[in-house]
């Protein structure tokens, strides 16, 4: 675009100026210049025209120059073309009011034709500049806002399992963090259920790791599947273990999660044919709740989860205990 050349548009009821004109820019051939003989017609020959500068009578008869000027400043596509009003008068009280209502320049009829064509040109490529660099600038703006797309999926991204599709344990740690805060904050209880696939060992011996792996999809699925409120989170915090955070419930509550979750598990029906406590796949859970307060630990609630947890298999797995912190 840099290299784009002046276009002028020259509005003046006067033939004579418009001659006039032409001829002082016979030097200056690269300039394309139109003619607009109406005051009433400049803003739409301007608008269909695009120039790069406007050269225009600062008197005309049907129209008031500087009123003019104010139609061009006004119209969007027009507003930051230059224009230069061209006067019978070297008033300075005209030149200032002219200046003041939006003029770029100013020039008293007839200029040399060398100083007609060295403001021409320099109008122009300031605009063509001023063009280039929104251009720029939009360029810019598109780019951020993709950036900022891009950014959000790697986010949304970051904070998924890459196996099961869940929320990951990164995800976990920073979501358990801050509703352990607020609960302190509002006095509300919280509880949280470790899972952990029974014989998971086993299962991938007898089936193969492929089907394991299909296996903890279906078992995440089932879990995520199984949460009623928006708030209610799972993960999977490692290997053949999840994690389920109940933000605002107490431990009747979080137990009834469980059994559900339990049963989600069990309804899925996928063969276990070497699993010592049933045919098919199974969880133990373990469950804690705390309304928690100054005196606690973040930490308490997950070793009370996973203690529970650990008696959950001790007692024969396949079920659910909770406990207090
Ligand atoms: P328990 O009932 O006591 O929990 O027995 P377990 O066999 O499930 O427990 P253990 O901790 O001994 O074994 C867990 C197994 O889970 C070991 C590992 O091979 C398997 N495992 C962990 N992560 C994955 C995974 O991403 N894909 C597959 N296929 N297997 C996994
Ligand atoms: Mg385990
Ligand atoms: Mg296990």
């Amino acid at each position: 675009m840099t290299d784009m050349h002046p276009i002028l548009l020259l509005v003046d009821e006067q033939q004579l100026v418009h001659k006039g004109v032409r001829k002082m820019l016979a030097e200056a051939p690269e300039i394309e210049i139109h003619d607009c003989y109406e005051g009433a017609k400049a803003v739409a020959a301007a608008e269909h025209l695009g120039p790069t500068v406007i050269l225009q009578d600062i008197n005309m008869p049907d129209i008031n120059g500087l009123d003019l000027l104010a139609e061009y400043r006004r119209h969007p596509a027009i507003a930051d073309v230059p224009v230069i009003m061209l006067s019978g008068t070297s008033a300075a009280e005209v030149k200032a009011e002219a200046f003041q209502r939006g003029a770029d320049d100013y020039i008293v009829k007839m200029p040399h034709p060398i100083e007609l064509i060295a403001r021409l040109r320099h109008h122009s490529r300031a605009y063509v500049e001023h063009l280039e660099r929104e251009d720029a600038i939009k360029a810019l703006q598109r780019e951020k806002k993709k950036l900022a797309a891009a950014n959000l999926e790697l986010e949304r991204l970051s904070s998924l399992d890459g196996l099961t599709g869940i929320a990951n344990r990164r995800y976990f740690d920073t979501v358990f963090d801050r509703e352990w805060r607020r609960a302190m904050r509002e006095t509300e209880p919280l509880s949280l259920i470790m899972c952990d696939v029974d014989y998971f060992k086993l299962y991938n011996d007898s089936y193969g790791h492929q089907p394991g792996d299909e296996c903890l999809k279906l078992v995440a699925s089932s879990l995520a599947s199984a949460m009623q409120r928006p708030t209610d989170l799972v993960a999977r915090y490692g290997g053949e273990e999840f994690v389920v955070l109940l933000p605002n419930t107490h431990a009747r509550g979080a137990i009834k999660i469980a059994e559900r979750v339990r049963q989600a598990v069990l309804d899925l029906q996928l063969p276990h044919e070497n699993s010592a406590v049933h045919d098919c796949v199974t969880i133990s859970m373990g469950a804690a709740t705390v309304a928690p307060m100054i005196k606690h630990q973040i930490g308490e609630l997950l070793l009370s989860a996973d203690r529970a947890l650990y008696s959950a298999k001790e007692a024969g797995r396949n079920q659910v205990i909770c406990a207090g912190i």
